[in-house]
């Protein structure tokens, strides 16, 4: 099964993905952990986008489309996969549709996850990371079980993302609702669009996300 999961930043995405993983042996596919490998690298495309993401734009779709097109080639496109964070245009819409025939797949459903804009910015800024096994924490609804050890590795350093911060959540939320949230009506035109109420628990959206798949 091939999904999408759609929604705004701090949605809970990543979080969702993470067990889709772990319970049914998918494979993640974020072009936001992509572009921030790439960032790290100190390629030219890697100093190109650290700009743009820090503002809280959106990286050129060729970008991305080639990222995502690589991933297809290699072994992740052996296995059911969950894009997250992509796509985010209608362009980056188009392209998927094409990569995904090329290659004799198809997209099953997109998941849509709805919460409110007040809800975002408190689990953007609560939000950090295991460096080690990237495992997503917030400050109050999902904190470590013990303080500064990592549930899933043990591991005790985590990080914050720089895009992180007020002004740059602003940015980002504004690209959602002019360059994103089209791709709510594009994929309902399709029958594909499933959506679920992404304010209750961790637990409970988990199981809402699994009844609308079917799984
Ligand atoms: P979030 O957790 O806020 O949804 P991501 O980790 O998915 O954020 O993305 C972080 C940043 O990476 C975005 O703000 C944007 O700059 C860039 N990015 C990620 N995916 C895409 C994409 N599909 N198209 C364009 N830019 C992207
Ligand atoms: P996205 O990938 O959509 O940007 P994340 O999965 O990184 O979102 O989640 C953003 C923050 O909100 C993280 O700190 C995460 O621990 C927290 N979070 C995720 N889902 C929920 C939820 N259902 N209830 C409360 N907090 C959540
Ligand atoms: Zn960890």
């Amino acid at each position: 099964m091939n999904i999408i999961l759609l929604g705004p930043p701090g949605a809970g995405k990543g979080t969702q993905a993470r067990r889709l993983v772990e319970e049914h042996g998918m494979v993640q596919l974020s072009t936001g952990d992509m572009l921030r490998a790439a960032k790290t690298s100190g390629t030219e495309m890697g100093n190109k986008v650290a700009e743009v993401m820090a503002r809280g734009d959106l990286v050129t779709d060729d970008i991305v489309i080639g990222l995502i097109s690589e991933q297809l080639d290699g072994e992740a496109g052996q296995h059911g996969l969950i894009f997250d964070g992509f796509p985010r245009t209608l362009a980056q819409a188009d392209a998927l549709g094409k990569l995904l025939d090329e290659k004799g797949k198809t997209l099953d459903s997109v998941v849509e996850m709805k919460v409110d804009d007040d809800a975002l910015v408190d689990r953007i800024s609560g939000r950090f990371t295991c460096s080690k096994c990237g495992e997503v924490y917030h400050d109050t609804t999902k904190p470590t079980a013990k303080e500064g050890v990592c549930d899933v590795c043990g591991s005790t350093e985590f990080t914050r993302r720089a895009d992180d911060n007020p002004d740059s959540v602003r940015v980002r939320l504004m690209a959602y609702y002019r360059s994103t949230a089209p791709l709510i009506g594009y994929y309902h035109a399709k029958g594909k669009l499933v959506s679920v109420d992404g304010l209750g628990e961790i637990d409970t959206v988990a199981a809402d996300i699994k009844q609308g798949l079917g799984l």
